[in-house]
């Protein structure tokens, strides 16, 4: 019994270390602990999770436990920072760790310094004097390492690029190890807070000779530079980037580890290290993710150096701990009260004082004054299988590269191979259907954004041969080289001075460019041609019905019609068989009557011509055979008429208003013409000795606002007048023409020519690469992506249009004519009439010896009678009664002579 009283006493305070420790949050009991806060800005949440991780493991071997305290802050919220620094003061902290915003922790950290607490910063700072307690390697020391670096690599001139004036600290730094020998250093800066595009600046990497950049900045800043400099093409095996960032391990890298680009930085832990691995394992337990990543180091590496730094601070807290006893008293953050934490400058300076070699993420930390030294870097370089120590850089010791021995991945031991090479391809975007933009709602990066023709050909034959590609947009001109100046543009240019290796568009081989690059086998065969707006179905004419006969068969008919017409009136007379007795009651008249006279004759042959006939039978032979041959000849002018007038109706044939080359060399219909400015259809004229083509570069060349930058320009322009034809290679136009369905190509090609892929001059690939072409046209690929991206991506829009062939009904449009000469015909005989009869009415007036307006008022009278068809010659009411009574007789031939209106007496 007393052995258990006394075992018991012993044990106490262990217990009550247990009890605790179960207890609080996080550590021990208030009275038996150390309590330590974080306030944290992270988002991830991991610099909290790090945080309680490290508390727990420190606590294995500490008497007095920590006890962690965690406050969120938004990032940049000092006021919020300042209100959760003072809770946690009042709650007794021993240390404070700070949060990533600058501003926020020196806000902190002025506060925490005039409390007498530890501030812990575990971020980059420039100024170790008053930035708390800091395990980050000061700006100092990583230029030292770069410094190292750089000298091992020998570069005589390199680009130092940084994000904000802080890093300049690091060239300084550099500058001064240099002295007054070194390398020729260009300084560029990029700002990830001025627009997030870096583009100008990389393009103006790209522009310079230099290849070596030295990159400095946050970790969002440098990861987003090298995103962008893959854009822009310089993320290859030309360029090496030393970054100075010490979180190059968590980047996304995937992307760049085939380019070739030499991608080499910092890294202040091995990723395999048990701290590590123990710390990843429980944030993927707390995440509920599987381990296994924790067991692969390459991949392990999500563990940022802020993070790294915070696990390590702990470790130190907990080291100072053993040493010193540290009692933290609850502290009143307000200015009126001075009172600060009674042991905390001592405990700092325990912190600073500390040598600790083994038990940390970051290696050894030992502190000269408020800088942390004695600390090492891994130099890792990318390589395809991710990042690879390449070297160990120590203060003070010679750095050295020790590259592990490459293992050969793709077994291609073949002379000239591609396998893993990596090439800039230029393209040109947009230009459909060869490359454009993917559309997407998404932000694509890389190579991913682009879609097209020779997009999926680059692929094919990447996937053929085994190599890389990064695309660049090389914009609209394919270039040229001039011989006498020498002077090469465009894409060409790129090629020829190395920025690119390849170039894929609708790029025409030509002798031209043929002299300063080289050309794969053509993929594509095409002429140049004509593009213009698909002529229009004229509308009908009003007198359409004319159409069948052409004017000369018209006017031919007329005469005819005449002809005939006077054939017959003197034919009658001369038939003495046409005499006829007029009385048939007398035997013997005294004068006969010929029935052809000019108006009879005329209204026998038009009721001939129109298939009606008339009372009037011609007697005699000849004017019976010259009736005869008139209705043969009607009867077929009628046939044809008829058969042609339905064709004539309903087909209307469209009418364009050039045809050839030859009529737009003449500017026929005043169509202008123009081509695309810097390609080789412009050139095919500047060139040609055709007269023909002559005359249109002559126009062309005086007309310059006739030219467009690019093909797409072109077609807008043919679009929007009917009077501008474009000349364009055939492919395009096809691939227009099946789209825009007011387009069409005029004429044959004017030439034959392919489209290549560009080369560097003597590339040493050429001939591989021009056997897995003729592999993919042998195979169907091209003819395959040609259908794609012709006929089957956004084409089928035209073949729906309204061509069809069946009959149609005619509409107004078509018979228009018809109407109006049946209303003229109609209005034009009303005229006749009317005024016919006011001849009539005058002539009857002057007879009866009446008033004119009396005699066409009774006459009137008589004609809107409607309902009377009889009319009384000799009324007794009318007008006339009351003068002539007794030329009955005359009045009565007046009246009865409807023909002609002559008073017969
Ligand atoms: N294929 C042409 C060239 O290579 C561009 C288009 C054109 O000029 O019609 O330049």
């Amino acid at each position: 019994m007393q052995f258990w009283l006394i075992t018991l006493i012993l044990l106490w305070p262990n217990l009550c270390q247990v009890q605790s420790y179960g207890g609080s949050r996080y550590g021990g009991n208030r009275e038996q602990s150390i309590r330590i806060g974080l306030i944290t800005d992270d988002e991830s949440d991991h610099i909290r999770q790090t945080f309680e991780h490290a508390i727990a493991v420190v606590n294995n071997d500490l008497s007095v436990p920590l006890q962690g305290e965690v406050e969120h802050v938004n990032y940049g919220n000092s006021l919020l920072a300042f209100g959760q620094l003072c809770r946690l003061m009042q709650s007794g902290v021993g240390a404070v760790f700070g949060p990533s915003a600058r501003h926020t922790a020196a806000h902190l950290l002025t506060a925490c310094d005039a409390k007498d607490i530890p501030f812990v910063y575990p971020h980059l700072s420039w100024n170790a004097q008053t930035d708390g307690f800091n395990l980050h390697p000061h700006p100092q020391d990583i230029a030292h390492a770069l410094y190292d670096i750089i000298t091992q690599f020998d570069w005589s001139r390199f680009i130092f690029c940084y994000e904000s004036s802080e890093y300049l600290t690091i060239l300084d730094e550099l500058i001064s190890l240099y002295g007054i020998k070194g390398p020729v250093i260009k300084v560029m800066r990029y700002d990830l807070n001025l627009n997030g595009n870096y583009k100008s600046v990389l393009r103006r990497i790209r522009k310079s000779e230099d290849s070596r950049i030295v990159v400095v900045g946050s970790t969002e800043g440098v990861a987003e530079l090298l995103r962008q400099a893959q854009q822009v093409g310089i993320m290859n095996e030309d360029y090496t980037y030393l970054v100075g960032n010490l979180d190059l391990h968590t980047y996304e890298l995937e992307e760049y580890k085939y380019s070739e680009a030499n991608i080499t930085g910092l890294r202040m832990f091995d990723p395999a290290k048990k701290e590590v691995r123990d710390l990843l394992e429980t944030l993927h337990q707390q995440m509920g993710e599987d381990t296994t990543q924790a067991e692969n180091p390459a991949g392990a590496t999500t563990i940022t150096l802020a993070m790294a730094l915070t696990y390590d601070a702990v470790r130190v807290i907990a080291e100072a701990s053993k040493l010193v006893p540290y009692q933290p008293a609850q502290l009143n953050c307000s200015e009126r009260h001075d009172n600060v934490q009674p042991d905390g400058s001592t405990f700092r300076n325990y912190m600073r004082s500390l040598e600790i070699l083994n038990k940390t993420i970051t290696g050894r930390i030992f502190f000269q004054g408020n800088v942390r030294k004695g600390f090492s870097f891994d130099v890792i370089e990318l390589q395809p299988d991710g990042l690879v120590k390449v070297g160990t850089w120590e203060e003070g010791k010679d750095f050295e590269f020790k590259r592990p021995p490459q293992v050969a991945h793709f077994q291609d031991n073949e002379e000239n191979s591609l396998v893993n090479k990596t090439f800039n391809v230029l393209i040109s975007v947009p230009n459909k259907p060869y490359a454009s933009l993917v559309e997407s709602i998404n932000t694509l990066i890389g190579n991913s954004q682009y879609e097209g023709y020779g997009i999926d050909l680059i692929k094919e034959l990447a996937e053929k041969l085994g190599f890389n590609f990064t695309f660049i947009n090389g914009g609209n001109d394919y270039g040229s080289f001039n011989k006498s100046t020498n002077i090469t543009t465009g894409m060409l240019k790129e090629i020829v001075e190395g920025r690119a290796d390849l170039a894929i568009a609708d790029l025409t081989i030509t002798s031209e460019r043929e002299e300063v690059i080289d050309f794969s086998l053509p993929f594509m065969n095409l002429g140049i041609a004509i593009l213009y707006i698909t002529p229009q179905k004229a509308e009908p004419a009003l007198f359409s019905f004319m159409d069948p006969f052409s004017k000369e068969v018209w006017l031919y008919l007329g005469l005819a019609y005449l002809g005939v017409t006077l054939c017959l009136f003197v034919l009658g007379r001369l038939s003495p068989s046409e005499w006829d007795n007029p009385y048939p009651c007398i035997e013997e008249p005294e004068e006969l009557e010929n029935q052809f006279s000019i108006n009879n004759s005329l209204w026998f042959t038009t009721g001939a011509l129109l298939q009606q006939g008339s009372e009037i039978a011609p007697k005699a032979l000849s004017t019976r055979t010259i009736s005869s041959i008139w209705w043969f000849f009607t009867l077929i002018m009628v046939s044809s008429y008829t058969a042609n007038l339905a064709a004539f109706l309903t087909i209307v044939n469209p009418t364009s208003s050039i045809d050839n080359v030859e009529d737009l060399a003449n500017n026929k219909d005043e169509v202008q013409y123009g081509a695309k400015r810097t390609g080789s259809t412009r050139n095919f004229f500047l060139t040609s000795e055709d007269p023909i083509y002559m005359k249109m570069n002559e126009y062309m060349t005086t007309h310059p606002e006739m030219l467009t930058e690019t093909n797409q320009d072109g077609v807008k322009k043919v679009k929007a007048s009917t009077k501008y034809a474009f000349l364009m290679e055939s492919t395009s136009i096809e691939f227009n023409t099946v789209r825009e369905c007011n387009l069409t190509k005029i004429g044959d090609a004017l030439d034959e020519k392919g489209y290549g892929i560009a080369m560097v001059k003597n590339w040493p690939y050429r001939d591989k690469f021009n056997n897995a072409l003729l592999e993919l046209q042998e195979q169907g690929v091209l003819a395959r992506l040609k259908k794609k991206w012709w006929n089957e991506i956004g084409a089928g829009v035209c073949s729906a249009s309204s061509d069809d062939s069946g009959p149609s009904e005619l509409g107004m449009d078509n018979l228009s004519g018809i109407y109006a000469v049946l209303i003229v015909g109609s209005i034009l005989t009303f005229i006749f009439s009317i005024l016919y009869w006011c001849i009539f009415v005058f002539k009857k007036a002057k007879f009866y010896d009446v008033h004119f307006t009396d005699a066409l008022v009774e006459e009137f009278k008589i004609v809107i009678s409607f309902s009377e068809n009889e009319r009384i010659l000799k009324s007794a009411q009318s007008v006339y009664s009351r003068s002539r009574n007794s030329s009955s007789q005359s009045i009565e031939s007046i009246e009865t002579d409807s023909e002609d209106h002559t008073p017969q007496h």
